[in-house]
């Protein structure tokens, strides 16, 4: 029917669907966007970077993300800061587990993505093991460089209607999810 005769329950539900609740929809995801929490993780050299976004020349309090929390309960972002080994993996994967929905990580740094100079049998990229939203080149990348990965994760969260990780790997048409 046109959206002229739409009347009573039909037009309730029609006004429903297409006003309230994308309003709402793109409220929560530009909040959830602007009040990232990162749990407080290093792996390797990485996260010594990471760990200066905070400081006062980068300043990541500037898009709400400065809040590291000690508990995955309390954490949506998970920052790979540094090589994995194998024996790590499981632990790391534990952790982004433990982390309750909507969550998203960030691969930072040539090893955590790509093995890079540590490509040996012990190391393992972090896409094998569970899914990875961004990934921030570099070696160790500069924390300008992972401030713009965050940036670039805000505007996914604010742009991707799909919030659980499952349901994001699904709509971007990947065939296999890692560790389902
Ligand atoms: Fe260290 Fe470079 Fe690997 Fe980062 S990418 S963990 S700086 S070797």
């Amino acid at each position: 029917a046109l959206r002229g005769d739409l009347e009573g329950a039909d037009l309730d539900k029609y006004v429903e669907e297409r006003v309230l609740t994308t309003t709402l929809d793109k409220a929560l995801n530009w909040a959830r966007g602007n009040a990232l929490f990162p749990a407080t993780f290093g792996l390797a050299c990485c996260a010594i970077e990471m760990m200066s976004v905070v400081g006062a020349r980068v300043d990541i309090a500037r898009f709400g993300a400065e809040a590291f929390r000690a508990s995955p309960r309390q954490a949506d972002l998970l920052i790979l800061s540094g090589r994995i080994s194998i024996k790590m993996a499981p632990i790391v994967r534990r952790i982004y587990d433990q982390m309750l929905e909507p969550k998203w990580a960030i691969a930072m740094g040539a090893c955590s993505s790509s093995m890079g100079v540590f490509n040996n049998y012990a190391i393992v990229p972090a896409d094998k093991f569970m899914p990875v939203d961004v990934h921030v080149p570099g070696c160790p990348p500069r924390p300008e460089a992972l401030m713009h990965g965050i940036l670039k994760l805000r505007q996914m969260i604010q742009d991707d209607p799909a919030m659980g990780w499952r349901d994001r790997y699904e709509a971007r048409g990947t065939e296999e999810i890692v560790g389902d």
